[in-house]
C-alpha cells in the first residue's frame, strides 16, 4: 500500500473529487483544498467518513496550509465558460498566483506537482486535430481569456519552477470532460442539454450546431491523469477523447438517450467559440498506454441517474 499525501487543489470540483477517489483508491491519504467557489461539498459527501481524507476550505492563492506532501495536483480554477465568464478575476488570480502557491507546496516538500491545463490553449485550433506540439491560436482579449491565458500562464509558471528550480512536474491538458458531479447549472453543454431534455424543454445550440467538441468520460480522464502523474514526462500530454462530435449531433444523443420529447431550438454562438476541438492522443497512447473506453452514448448512460437526481434536486429548489 502507498504511505504517500496528496494535495488536490480545487478537490471539491467535478474533476477534483472524482481524482481524490481515484488517489485514495491508490492508497494515498489526500487532503483536498477549495474555496468552493464553484466546488460543491457535496462531491465529498461520501468521503466524510474515510480516514485519509481531509478537506480545507481555502483559497488557494494564500499560503496552503496542508502539511507536508509527495504529490500536489493543481486543479482549482472556475472551468465552464459560463462559470470563468462569471469570475474573470477569480479565474486569473487561481491560474496565476494560485500555481504559484501550489508549486511552492511542491518545491518545499520536494514534491511531484501535475498542472490541470486545457485544450482551450489552442484556442479557436487552426490545427486539426491538436497535437501538444500546436501553439495555440488564442484572442488574448476576448471573453475567454480570462481562462484560456490564465491556463497557458500556468503551464510557463510550471515550466519555469521545473526548469529553474527543478521541481518534478506534469502538465495535463484535459479536452471536454463529463460525467456524475457536474453542476447542472454550470453551462456546459451536457449538463445544459440533459437539463433541457429531462424538463421537456427546448434544447438550445448555439450557432448552426456545426461546431465540434471531443467528449470524454471522467473514469477515462481520472485513469489518463493518473497514469500521468505515474509517468515521467515533464511536457504537456492530451488527455481526452478523440472522437469528434457536432454539437447538434450531441443534442440528439442527449434527445435520445434521455428518452426525451424536446425539440432543437438554435440561440446565437457565444464570441470566440472554438469551431473544432479533438485530441491528437498519440502521445498518451504511446507514453501512458492510455486509451479511452467509454464511447458518448455509453457515457450519457452512465451520466443519466446522476442527472436526473440533479434535475428533481435544482427543480424542486427553483419551486
Ligand atoms: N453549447 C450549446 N448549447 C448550450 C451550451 C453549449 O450549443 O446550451 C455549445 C457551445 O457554444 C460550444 C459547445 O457547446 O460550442 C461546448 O460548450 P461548453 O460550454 O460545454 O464548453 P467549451 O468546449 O466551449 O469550453
Amino acid at each position: 500500500m502507498n504511505s504517500a499525501r496528496a494535495l488536490v487543489t480545487g478537490g471539491a470540483g467535478f474533476l477534483g473529487s472524482h481524482l481524490c477517489d481515484a488517489l485514495l483508491g491508490e492508497g494515498y491519504a489526500v487532503v483536498a483544498a477549495d474555496n468552493l467557489l464553484t466546488g460543491r461539498l457535496s462531491n465529498l459527501e461520501h468521503l466524510r467518513n474515510e480516514s485519509r481524507f481531509e478537506f480545507l476550505e481555502q483559497d488557494v492563492c494564500a499560503a496552503i496550509q496542508c502539511g507536508a506532501v509527495n504529490y500536489v495536483f493543481h486543479f482549482a480554477s472556475p472551468a465552464s465558460p459560463v462559470d470563468y465568464a462569471a469570475h474573470g478575476i477569480e479565474t486569473l488570480r487561481v491560474g496565476s498566483f494560485g500555481t504559484f502557491e501550489a508549486l511552492e507546496v511542491a518545491k518545499k516538500h520536494s514534491a511531484s506537482f501535475m498542472m490541470a491545463s486545457t485544450s482551450e490553449c489552442y484556442g479557436d485550433p487552426l490545427e486539426h486535430p491538436q497535437r501538444e506540439t500546436y501553439w495555440g491560436h488564442v484572442n488574448p482579449i476576448g471573453p475567454r481569456s480570462v481562462y484560456d491565458e490564465a491556463k497557458r500562464f500556468s503551464e510557463a509558471v510550471t515550466m519555469a519552477y521545473h526548469r529553474y528550480h527543478k521541481v518534478d512536474t506534469r502538465i495535463l491538458r484535459i479536452f471536454n470532460t463529463y460525467g456524475p458531479r457536474m453542476q447542472i447549472n454550470d453551462g456546459r453543454v451536457i449538463p445544459n442539454f440533459m437539463w433541457q431534455a429531462l424538463r421537456g424543454q427546448n434544447l438550445t445550440v448555439y450557432g448552426d450546431g456545426s461546431q465540434t467538441r471531443s467528449f470524454c468520460y471522467v473514469s477515462d480522464e481520472v485513469d489518463g491523469i493518473v497514469r500521468l502523474s505515474k509517468s515521467s514526462e515533464q511536457e504537456p500530454v492530451n488527455i481526452g477523447n478523440p472522437t469528434e462530435f457536432t454539437i447538434l449531433d450531441c443534442a440528439k444523443r442527449v434527445v435520445a438517450v434521455s428518452g426525451s420529447a424536446s425539440k432543437i431550438q438554435f440561440e446565437p454562438l457565444p464570441q470566440d467559440d472554438p469551431k473544432q476541438r479533438r485530441p491528437d492522443i498519440s502521445k498518451a497512447r504511446r507514453l501512458l498506454g492510455w486509451e479511452p473506453k467509454v464511447d458518448l452514448e455509453t457515457g450519457l448512460k452512465l451520466s443519466l441517474e446522476y442527472f436526473q437526481k440533479a434535475v428533481q434536486e435544482r427543480s424542486g429548489a427553483l419551486r
